[in-house]
């Protein structure tokens, strides 16, 4: 029976094994565990979540052989992954803690990957630092850097691969995290020594790493002549890259080159199309661009469309590119506007060039703002007490117009964006936190002037004449998050939650 359900799962009939499943007079923890995986497997993370509360729940129903084990929880941990739900992560956590299966060094590489994939890299550390240095294993170390490398904390991947013990050797996996560290830190001289040390034989990924790390940082020709030397035949990602950052720097031979290596690839996605036009367009080619127009409309190109998810008190939101559905859309709508008020005040201006189309400025402007990732920021801005952390998904790329203004709105409303898209996690963390609570602010600025505001938890202190000891004030605080308008005079801090001194 149990090898049934395995089957079926593994067909992706995960209906067909639930109902097997379901008739078994009696189940141990294999055919529980063969279910979970299953769900996991088939892409069903919710179910396979109820499953593990089922079990672990102490139901009457569970017998001794059916006690949790470490698959179970491993399990229950690729679930959450899927879900990228912390919440659900944590419960998880505390049940293997709880059952001591978290001491097993399978079970802690697991969470390390849950906890980075929910977004949380600073938890991730945790784990992996509270295993014994012994136990850790070359998967241990692979996981920790790709979460590193994941949330854009390059230099601390690289840090960790150059601290590696001797024993554990290096294989591409561990490469490719620690260039992708590079890439998206922008430490390319730094990827480029890694490069060239590897101790395997590099692949297609650890070129097209390479070839990004170099565009990203403009230097195209140096990109282009390892495209030229590879020894195998680059790929379309590759050339890809190469054409969008042709376009970046405004490099139109280059761009033609490499349009046409991806055409001749047979890429049937908007985005390239996209890009070459823009290129023609940036430089006037006006007959290029129709001429663009008209093989994508012959080719039938892809559009996939854009969407977004966000968890709000445990319940996920999913936002596509330009709807208008949701119920309080309204009030999204609202809040857009607000949104785009402020930023502008910070000085944001909207990148049209990453609209094809062809219609007005103003109507160009329009559609960036319906971008799935910023309808789901502008629901978790209303939706949300301030200060709490937005975490949104994606299911593309972020664009760089999105990017601009998550940074801003971070900055604007004093939150922390968390966006993970196709790519990697964007964390945006603009806010500027103090340790020295209300008091100590209060006697250290002789010409402070203090309005409370209704809320007894947003405190705005006003200060009129520069002190130069300022900077003294930025670090530490966990509590008070405050926000400075630099004009030479006039410093504002607006304490957003402000913990009583004996709490602490
Ligand atoms: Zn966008």
């Amino acid at each position: 029976m149990t090898t049934l359900i395995d089957a079926y799962a593994k067909c992706g009939r995960i209906d067909n094994a639930r109902n097997v499943f379901d008739e078994m007079p009696c189940r141990d923890i294999t055919t529980w565990n063969v279910l979970l995986s299953g769900s996991v497997l088939c892409g069903h993370p919710h179910l396979a979540l109820h499953l593990f509360r089922q079990l672990c729940g102490f139901s009457s129903s569970v017998s001794p052989n059916e006690t949790p084990d470490s698959s179970t929880v491993i399990a229950a941990i690729a679930a959450c992954s899927q879900l990228g739900t912390i919440a659900n992560g944590e419960e998880v956590h505390s049940f293997a803690r709880a059952s001591q299966l978290d001491s097993q060094i399978i079970v802690k590489n697991a969470l390390i990957d849950m906890y980075s994939k929910c977004g949380s890299v600073d938890m991730a550390m945790k784990v992996f630092r509270s295993m014994s240095k012994p136990d850790m294993t070359l998967i241990s170390y692979n996981t920790i850097l790709h979460a590193l490398s994941m949330h854009g904390r390059g230099a601390d991947a690289l840090k960790m691969f150059e601290k590696m013990p001797r024993h554990i050797e290096p294989d591409s996996i561990t490469y490719l995290a620690v260039l992708c560290g590079c890439n998206h830190a922008g430490l390319v001289d730094d990827g480029l020594r890694v490069f060239n040390s590897m101790r395997v034989t590099p692949s297609m990924k650890h070129y097209g790493t390479l070839v990004n790390m170099l565009c990203r940082a403009g230097r195209l020709n140096e990109a282009y002549d390892v495209i030229n030397t590879m020894p195998s035949e680059p790929d379309m990602v590759i050339w890809h890259t190469l054409l969008g950052a042709s376009q970046t720097y405004g490099d139109v031979p280059l761009a033609e080159v490499a349009a046409k290596k991806v055409a001749e690839l047979g890429s049937n996605m908007d985005g390239d199309y996209v890009l070459l036009s823009n290129i023609y367009a940036s430089n006037s080619r006006w007959h290029d661009v129709d001429h663009v127009r008209t093989r994508m409309q012959c080719n039938d190109v892809i559009k996939i469309p854009g969407f977004s998810y966000i968890e709000i008190n445990g319940t996920m939101h999913m936002f596509i590119k330009g709807d208008r559905s949701h119920p309080i859309w309204k009030e999204i709508s609202n809040a857009l506007h607000i949104i785009s008020v402020r930023i502008r005040a910070l000085g944001y201006v909207p990148e049209v060039q990453n609209v094809l189309h062809d219609i007005g400025e103003e109507e160009k402007q329009h559609e960036l703002y319906l971008h799935s990732e910023k309808l789901a920021i502008a629901f978790g801005l209303i939706s949300t007490d301030p200060g709490v952390e937005l975490r949104v998904i994606k299911n593309l790329r972020i664009c760089g117009d999105c990017h601009a203004v998550a940074k801003l709105v971070s900055k604007a409303y004093n939150r922390v964006i968390v966006v993970r898209d196709r790519a990697r996690f964007h964390r945006f963390e603009e806010i500027i936190t103090i340790s020295p609570n209300s008091s100590t602010l209060v006697k250290q600025f002789n010409h402070v002037t203090i309005r409370s505001y209704s809320s007894p938890n947003v405190y705005i202190f006003i200060i009129l004449k520069h002190v130069p000891s300022t900077s003294i004030l930025w670090s530490g605080g966990e509590h008070e998050s405050f926000r400075r308008y630099p004009s030479p005079n006039v410093y504002i801090f607006i304490i957003l939650k402000h913990v009583p001194r004996s709490s602490a």
